[in-house]
């Protein structure tokens, strides 16, 4: 099988040493004491990550596990849910929280650009009686990046639960989860980490924990029930047998990502050059603001169909580049710049590449892509 070279938002490229680690002998992950000191020293890690003092929980599923297990953990039937919803993912959280008995409410912002935080705020001056909001730091299929520093301290100031998918920014985004005040902030393993796809993470506050742990009704559901996971240190004892591979190979992928240490720089670079180099060369990105530090969505110019890129990509240059989907669909392509790929050099390769399929279907561009690109990376 030929292996393209993908630069899609998510899974993204492994290094070599995550793979590594993939591949380390199993121990006994439930009798075996050292194992716990270790998965503990994992869950530090990803509490540096994400700038905070709350407790971390890595779950055996993907990032929509913890989407799902937020909402099974804290709605009880007939809670007021209030979605924030400007994108696909943004919009889908509510229909999570239905599931579980919410009352949802949608605050709707205009979907290419970042939430409206002013119109937000006037919203909530009126009807502020919910339990917990749901919000997406990064939407992944428009490319745009929100507020969160300002969106969570203001639900706060009204005693809402914040629960925040940072899937695609955890890692190539600045996240200060304590100062911002959120209480649930996910992540996945298989984006901006650049390990596996397979494991879920989420920080939870102590205001998080207390309305998890003080319900009237039971929370339905073992894997998705946060609760389990409240004492597995003290008592030395994990809900489930824990995937270990893939905590190895998580445990890899995040000490790389601390090591870089310049890792938000790095994102804001690049994805300010490709985006930069995309318009001056005529084309059109799909945001008109908040734009993404991990994804680029660019609308596909007349002339030239999505199928006609992606293969042109694929085939004659062995790259993988993303589509949409739902209204999306056909009318945008996407470059992930996430963790592994978002280096010079990656985003050199797809953007050379691009320029030739653009030219192949006779697309004119005012410039060669990745010229542009090296000029802006200056
Ligand atoms: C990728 C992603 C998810 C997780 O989706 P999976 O199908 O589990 O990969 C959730 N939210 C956002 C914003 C994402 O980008």
């Amino acid at each position: 099988m030929k292996i393209p070279m993908i630069m899609t938002p998510g899974p993204t490229y492994i290094h070599e040493d995550v793979r590594r680690a993939l591949s380390k002998e199993i121990i006994n992950p439930d009798l075996d004491l050292n194992f716990y000191e270790f998965y503990k020293e994992t869950c530090e890690r990803f509490q540096q990550l994400l700038n905070t003092k709350n407790d971390v929980l890595i779950l055996s599923g993907e990032g929509i596990l913890g989407l799902e297990a937020a909402c099974a953990s804290l709605i009880e039937p007939g809670d007021r849910v209030l979605c924030i919803d400007n994108g696909i993912f943004g919009n889908g959280f509510g229909d999570f929280a239905k599931m579980y008995g919410g009352e949802v409410v949608y605050f709707k912002s205009d979907y290419r650009k970042a939430v409206n935080v002013e119109e937000l705020k006037e919203f909530l001056k009126n009807d502020h009686n919910f339990k917990l909001a749901t919000l997406v730091h990064c939407e992944t299929p428009s490319g745009i990046t929100n507020p969160v520093a300002e969106i969570c301290p203001l639900l706060k100031d009204y005693e809402i639960i914040s629960v925040v998918d940072s899937v695609s920014a955890i890692g190539g985004e600045e996240l200060k989860t304590d100062d911002w005040k959120m209480d649930i902030v996910l992540g996945g393993s298989q984006k901006c980490l650049s390990a596996p796809p397979g494991l879920t993470f989420l920080s939870v506050s102590p205001d998080a924990w207390s309305r998890i742990l003080n319900r009237k009704v039971p929370i339905a559901g073992f894997y998705c029930n946060l609760s389990i996971w409240k004492t597995w240190y003290q008592d030395k004892w994990f809900p489930y047998t824990q995937p270990v591979s893939d905590i190895y190979a998580l445990r890899e992928a995040v000490d790389r990502l601390l090591n870089d240490g310049k890792y938000v720089e790095r994102h804001g670079m690049v994805a300010e050059a490709v985006r930069k180099s995309l318009v001056e060369a005529g084309l059109e990105l799909y945001s008109v603001d908040g734009f993404s530090n991990t994804v680029t969505t660019v609308n596909i110019p007349k002339g030239i169909s999505f199928k006609e890129i992606f293969e042109g990509m694929l085939e004659d240059h062995n790259i993988m580049i993303a589509g949409a989907f739902a209204f999306l669909k056909d009318k945008v392509f996407r470059i992930g710049h996430m963790g592994e790929n978002c280096y010079d050099e990656k985003l050199y390769i797809t953007l050379k590449a691009l320029n030739s399929v653009f030219k192949k279907y006779n697309i004119s561009l005012k410039g060669e892509l990745h010229e542009l690109f090296v000029k802006n990376m200056k």
